[in-house]
C-alpha cells in the first residue's frame, strides 16, 4: 500500500467501524480522518493499519483498535478548549486524536522508549501542543492538574485516587478496569455532588504498572 490506499483504507475505516457502530461526534470523525495511523504502527504492518483490532507495537505493547479509539476519545465529550491528560503514550496514536480536538495533551509513557519514539513521530507530523512525561501516570501530573479529560489506555484493577483528584469540576475520566484478562470501561465524571460513574462495555487492554496499577 501507498500513498492515496492509505488515505482511501483510512475513509473506509471510519465509515465501517466508526460511523456504523454509532460514533457521531464530528470532532472525533474528522480527527479519525486525518491522522495517518499507518504512521504509527512498526514498518511491516502497515497494510493492517486500519483494520478492525489492536496491532502489537514494541516492548509487548498494543496500539488500541480504531473503534475504541474513537469511543473512549467521544465519551470525553471535547469541544476544543480543554487541556487533557493521557496515560500510556504507546505509539502515540491515541495522543495525535487528542491533539487534534483539544487545545492542550498532556501524555505520560513509562517504558522510554516507546515515549521517546512516539514523540519523534508526533514532531515530526508537526503537533506542537503536546507535552510529554516518562514516568508512572497513575500518580497524574499534578503540576498541571486539573485536566478537563483524563484518557487511561492501559488496564487497571481500581480507578487509581490521584487521577480523580486531578480532573477538574465537570471533567471526565475514561480507564478501563478490571482483571488481566477483560476489563470494563469506565467512565467517571467529577460532579458537584462528588463522582458519577457509568460502564461503557466490555475491553481488553494491556495492563497499567505502577503505584496505583498493577505491580511489574
Ligand atoms: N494509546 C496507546 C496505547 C498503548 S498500550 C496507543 O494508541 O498506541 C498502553 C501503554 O501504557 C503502553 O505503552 C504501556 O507501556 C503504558 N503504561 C502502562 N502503565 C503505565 C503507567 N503507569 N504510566 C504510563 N504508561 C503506562
Amino acid at each position: 500500500m501507498q500513498g492515496d490506499e492509505f488515505e482511501k483504507a483510512r475513509e473506509r475505516m471510519v465509515e465501517l467501524q466508526i460511523v456504523r457502530r454509532g460514533i457521531k461526534d464530528p470532532l472525533v470523525l474528522e480527527a479519525m480522518r486525518r491522522v495517518p495511523r499507518h504512521l504509527f504502527v512498526p514498518e511491516p504492518l502497515r497494510s493492517q493499519a486500519y483494520e478492525d483490532h489492536p496491532l502489537a507495537i514494541e516492548e509487548k505493547q498494543t496500539i488500541s483498535q480504531p473503534y475504541i479509539v474513537a469511543l473512549m476519545t467521544e465519551s470525553l465529550r471535547l469541544k476544543g478548549p480543554e487541556r487533557v491528560l493521557e496515560i500510556g503514550t504507546g505509539s502515540g496514536y491515541q495522543t495525535a486524536i487528542l491533539a487534534e480536538i483539544v487545545r492542550e495533551v498532556f501524555t505520560i509513557e513509562r517504558l522510554p522508549l516507546l515515549a521517546e519514539k512516539a514523540r519523534a513521530r508526533l514532531d515530526s507530523l508537526g503537533y506542537k501542543n503536546i507535552f510529554y512525561r516518562i514516568g508512572d501516570g497513575t500518580l497524574g501530573w499534578p503540576e498541571e492538574a486539573p485536566f478537563e479529560g483524563i484518557l487511561v489506555s492501559a488496564a487497571a484493577p481500581s480507578i487509581p485516587q490521584p487521577l480523580v483528584d486531578q480532573l477538574a469540576m465537570g471533567g471526565r475520566l475514561i480507564i478501563p478496569v478490571g482483571d488481566k484478562l477483560t476489563q470494563d470501561l469506565v467512565l467517571v465524571e467529577r460532579v458537584p455532588q462528588g463522582i458519577k460513574k457509568s460502564f461503557l462495555g466490555g475491553v481488553r487492554f494491556v495492563d497499567l504498572i505502577g503505584k496505583w496499577g498493577w505491580k511489574e
